[in-house]
């Protein structure tokens, strides 16, 4: 079993009531950390990382208003990238939520919004929905990142790129993109550059978003950039292959100071709940 159907096994069972629900984290030690995206909503805070039964040391956490992705260069996708490579994210989940906000807000409600915060419509870009990433369905939503994220050349063909969505009330999960599959297909045409080694550049046109034409080598004369492009592509190809990466040495984490709460200012809240 891989590691997000575990989860999904466990997350399920648990919101069913199973007390032994769980995964043993020693069992997919290959596939932790897990990166995840989710929306900044606080009502998350307490759902994450325990609705995916993962520890939360293993949990590179990042978040957005609306766990949207705006572009498969974006800085968001920046991060998913630096996820992986620097802090050895193993596995991408963009998990939505049910009753999201971002999902909910009208044009006309956001513009509102803005202005009573003083931001004038003529300081905003045109695509007011697209810039800020609104979205009419939060499954729809999902789905849109996690295909942008797999198609990402900033994230590769190695990493699977799952999408989910948690309900906010009972926090169980709902697996809408199968990060396994895509991977599969992914690999696959992989496989195929390696194997077509005459026709690498043409294989390589065929991967969606890679756009080689826009790739710089260096000026030669003509005829030699194809030969240039392929031992390029050979040495890419090379270095997909799996090997062990050097970890990056860093300090353990430390343990915060326990900052106490202030008392709640129950009596005021009361008189106002009283009216
Ligand atoms: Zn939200």
């Amino acid at each position: 079993m891989r590691l997000f159907e575990a989860i999904i096994n466990a997350n399920h069972r648990a919101v069913a009531g199973d007390e032994n629900a769980g995964l043993h984290p020693a069992d997919f030690a290959d596939e932790l950390p897990i990166v995840a995206l989710t929306c900044i909503d606080p009502r998350l805070n307490a759902l994450f990382p325990n609705v995916l039964g993962v520890p939360a040391d293993q949990f590179i956490w990042l978040r957005n208003a609306g766990n949207v992705i705006t572009g498969p260069l974006s800085s968001t996708t920046r991060s998913l990238s630096l996820a992986c490579a620097i802090k050895g994210g193993k596995e991408i989940a963009i998990i939505g939520h049910t009753d999201c906000l971002v999902g909910k807000t009208t044009t006309m409600q956001l513009l509102e919004r803005l202005r009573a915060l003083g931001i004038e419509r003529h300081l905003l870009p045109d695509n007011i929905n697209e810039y800020f990433g609104i979205f009419g369905s939060e499954r729809q939503n999902v789905i849109k990142a996690a295909d942008i994220v797999r198609q990402s050349p900033l994230i590769g063909p190695k990493i699977p790129v799952h999408g989910l969505l948690v309900d906010i009330q009972t926090g169980k999960l709902e697996w809408l993109v199968n990060g396994y599959q895509s991977f599969q297909t992914m690999s696959a045409r992989w496989d195929e550059v390696v194997k077509s080694a005459g026709h690498t550049v043409d294989a390589l046109k065929s991967l969606s978003n890679f756009n080689i034409g826009e790739m710089k080598f260096p000026e030669t004369k003509i005829g030699e950039t194809v030969t240039k492009a392929e031992d390029w592509l050979a040495d890419k190809v090379h270095q997909l292959k799996p090997k062990a990466l050097e970890a990056i040495p860093e300090a353990a984490p430390a343990t915060p100071p326990k900052i106490p709460m202030p008392a709640p200012l129950r009596p005021r809240m009361r008189l106002n709940k009283g009216k």
